[in-house]
């Protein structure tokens, strides 16, 4: 038993009540322009996802890490409705994504850090803001006058941050001392997308170096690649978590050199840093015509992990159950 808290988009529920959870996923996604940079990535048809949550559910799924964050795309309303149709806990985002999922002209792309940090933290403990894709939210901090009014009073759960190029060469690196100062204010966790290595090794050491402590790091998609496990070693070894989703995508490699990556991390003793999910755009979901759905890894992954490889229940769990309900705990 714990005493820590995660902050669902229906409220704070314990963590222990967090149960079998995809840690990075993609419940909704709207129209506009990250969907004109790859239209897969909308996933934007209130019914499909519901029936893909009830799916979820009925194979024993309970919770979801819904990782788009505002500004572009995200769904506040519909992840609020769906959560209450379905039960499925939902953790929403705040933060910001790479940023070419805005367009020029983007009011975040101006925003200083220090709103950026108000912003942010009005999200996860107050309320998210609806209208973002176009509308800068700050009109509504000081006077709540209907121009960007809050969702539903659901909150944000995390802070999703993305590592890119352009970001790291802005010399003041105001997202992510932003992103840093609202986790630190707040105790949310922060949710990393990265492409490389190096840029997990970069943004990891940047927010501790800023007093994040590794435990509330979330580093994404390292499994992208499956050499050099070295490095998930170290970053693991620091105390951050690793999330790993590339699971089903064969375009990257086979579920056979996903199995053998997560038994290097098992031979290592690092089974406690490892979150899993599908990241899944609407390509994958089968109720938007793809073809795995979201209980792929219930049906089919974690199976083959057990019956093939010799995963013991008590390693799955950790990965489905007890490391997101550290993870993603408020503490
Ligand atoms: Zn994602």
């Amino acid at each position: 038993m714990t005493t820590a808290r995660i902050r669902t988009i229906r409220g704070d529920i314990p963590a222990d009540d967090f149960g079998f959870c995809h840690s990075h996923e993609h419940a909704f996604l709207a129209g506009g322009h990250p969907a004109t940079l790859s239209p897969v990535l909308r996933i934007d048809d209130y019914d499909a996802t519901v029936a893909e949550l009830r799916e979820f559910r009925a194979a024993g799924g309970r919770a979801m890490v819904d990782c788009q964050p505002l500004g572009c795309g995200r769904m506040e309303r519909e992840l609020f409705l769906a959560s209450t149709e379905t039960e499925v806990h939902l953790v929403a985002s705040t933060g910001f994504h790479k940023l070419a999922m805005y367009p020029e002209g983007h009011w975040i792309r101006t925003t200083s850090e220090e709103r950026l940090k108000d912003i942010f933290v009005h999200e996860l403990t107050e309320g998210m803001y609806t209208g973002t894709d176009t509308r800068e939210p700050e009109a509504a901090i000081d006077t709540n006058d209907g121009i960007a009014k809050l969702a539903v009073d659901a909150k944000a759960g995390i802070i999703k941050t993305a590592v890119d190029a352009d970001r790291m060469a802005d010399p003041d690196k105001r997202w992510f001392a932003a992103a840093a100062a609202a986790s630190l204010a707040t105790g949310a966790p922060i949710v990393c997308h990265t492409e490389t290595h190096e840029e997990a090794i970069w943004l990891a050491d940047y927010y501790m170096t800023k007093g994040v402590e590794p435990r509330k790091i979330i580093l994404c998609h390292l499994d992208r690649t499956t050499e050099r496990p070295e490095t998930h070693r170290e970053l693991a070894r620091l105390g951050c978590y690793l999330e790993y989703d590339t699971i089903g995508r064969f375009k990257y490699h086979s579920d056979e050199e996903e199995a053998e990556l997560l038994l290097r991390m098992l031979d290592w003793g690092l089974a406690d840093r490892i979150l899993l999910s599908l990241d899944t755009t609407r390509a994958r979901l089968k109720h938007y015509g793809g073809d795995i759905g979201w209980t792929y890894l219930l049906d089919r992954f974690l199976p083959m992990l057990r019956d093939r490889y010799g995963v013991a229940d008590a390693d799955i769990h950790r990965w489905m159950v007890a490391n997101p309900a550290e993870a993603f705990a408020f503490i």
